[in-house]
């Protein structure tokens, strides 16, 4: 079971010659075209613009109405969407994963259905069960891309719980998960037995209508991971608010069960660790112990966290203590010592342990590729590389120039439904975009270069 040094040090490392230096100056650009280039700049630039982000929703329905539904449509494909969505159709969507490939890069579909926080609005079962489709379909488009012989396993993609399971309903059972003394109740285990047998579980803090979404949720989570587990693709289940942070890695903890046993090839399901949680880290040596104690497969994706203002803003209306950490420098310790962490259990367990450095972050990268030299782990073994689509290409072109298995999270679907998606991520994510000034400087003097006749 274990996977020994030995073995790691014969595939990489020291042994292997000198390590590759990573070179994020924007020399990867080269191997863009001009047009994408000046989007990608264009594209950054306004979304550095805080008015456009906090009012996207509303400037879209304005230009509607103003241009009219085609021409404020092919704004956009031009634009905002051609930047960071795939497409719409299977065709398109194969044709930006083609165009990553030959660039050394990989595809991490996500499907953008998402419900609200805080809203009441989706609460038919048909709507998850929609939502099901979708998952299903995403693992069809994911394992049918053109795919390079060497990808066996190496298929990823990302799905989010309450697409799947009421965010109402995971509120309550996190809520109950906190009490003291009643986790027995909710166990993994009983869980991944309810998800086998179909049998109806009883949860004595939920009612009886909340049990039959809880038993529907179940299935329907079991449903995609025994699908994707049968097309080979790993599904990286997203980490969203502490208030149904809780329950959703009980739901991961009850996938784990049944999917990331050893026999199964696994992990099949990896959960997501925010570190700019205070107790992301002693959570993550408490998972992975009990993983390994358990004889199950381990797969982390490791961001810093996407939801910082709405966290810290519920805990003030709430008057309870901020669980995120206090500045930025305190996330990336965090970041860094999480990821130190992984490397190591990586380095002593081997395919055991999986691990996704999700982030734009150089410092971060650097830091993980450095360690991963140190201690022998090969660039195409366990641990990967993801960032988002159309965003620091700069880190991933490099990355993957360089050999490592670098992932772009890609969101596809049509305008109507996916620009929504864009605009809350936009504003999750103000603090990164108004951050990408060292990615636009380097696209400003890529373009130049070019303009002037020099870099081609
Ligand atoms: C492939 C992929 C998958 C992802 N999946 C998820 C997911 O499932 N769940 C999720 O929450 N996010 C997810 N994210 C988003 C991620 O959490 C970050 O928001 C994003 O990647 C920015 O962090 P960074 O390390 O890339 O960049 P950096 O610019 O180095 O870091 C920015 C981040 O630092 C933190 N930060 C900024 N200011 C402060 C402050 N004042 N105090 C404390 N912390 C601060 C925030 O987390 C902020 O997002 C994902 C990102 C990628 C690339």
């Amino acid at each position: 079971m274990l996977w020994t040094r030995r073995v790691l040090y014969s595939q990489a490392g020291p042994s292997s010659g000198g390590r590759q230096p990573l070179n994020f100056d924007g020399e990867a650009f080269h191997l863009k075209g001009t047009g994408e280039l000046a989007r990608a700049l264009l594209v950054l630039r306004l979304c550095a613009w805080p008015p456009l982000v906090t009012h996207g929703l509303a400037l879209q329905a304005w230009s509607q109405r103003l241009l009219g539904l085609r021409l404020s449509g092919a704004l956009l494909r031009a634009s905002v969407y051609g930047q960071f969505v795939a497409g719409e159709t299977q065709e398109e969507v194969e044709g930006c994963v083609q165009r990553l490939q030959a660039l050394g890069l990989r595809p991490l579909l996500a499907v953008p259905t998402e419900e609200e926080p805080d809203s009441a609005a989706q609460t038919g079962e048909a709507w998850y069960e929609g939502n099901l489709d979708a998952m299903l379909r995403c693992v069809d488009l994911s394992r049918g891309l053109p795919e390079s012989p060497d990808l066996a396993g190496k298929t990823l993609m990302q799905l989010k719980v309450t697409a799947l399971a009421s965010t109402r309903l995971c509120k309550d059972l996190t809520s109950w998960i906190m009490k003291p003394g009643v986790s027995s109740e909710l166990s993994p285990e009983r869980l991944a037995e309810a998800m086998d047998s179909g049998q109806n579980l009883q949860v004595s803090c939920l009612n009886t209508e909340q049990n039959q979404h809880l038993q529907a949720s179940l299935s329907r989570l079991n449903r995609v991971a025994q699908y994707a587990q049968a097309r080979q693709v790993r599904l990286l289940v997203d980490a969203e608010y502490t208030f149904i942070n809780p329950a959703l890695s009980l739901l991961v903890a009850a996938l784990a069960v049944r999917w990331n046993s050893p026999r199964e090839g696994g992990p099949w399901v990896w959960n997501t660790y925010q570190a700019y949680l205070k107790d992301t880290h002693e959570r993550l040596r408490r998972d992975a112990e009990g993983a390994h104690r358990a004889g199950l497969a381990f797969g982390v994706k490791l961001v810093r966290g996407a939801y910082l203002e709405k966290e810290r803003k519920v805990s003030q209306l709430q008057g309870t203590e901020d669980p995120t950490q206090p500045d930025y420098e305190a996330t990336s310790q965090s970041y860094s010592r999480c990821l130190e962490l992984m490397l190591s259990l990586v380095s002593h367990h081997g395919p055991m342990c999986h691990l996704m450095v999700a982030s734009h972050n150089e410092e971060s990268v650097r830091q993980a590729t450095k360690r991963m030299w140190e201690l022998g782990i090969p660039l195409d073994g366990p641990v990967c590389f993801g960032q988002l689509l159309g965003m620091c290409d700069h880190v991933s072109l490099a990355l993957g120039q360089a050999g490592y298995m670098v992932y772009k999270s890609i969101p596809y679907g049509c305008l109507k439904e996916v620009i929504p998606y864009l605009i809350r991520r936009a504003q999750e994510n103000r603090s990164v975009l108004q951050g990408a000034r060292r990615e636009q400087a380097l696209l400003s003097r890529e373009l130049w270069q070019r303009l002037l006749g020099r870099a081609e």
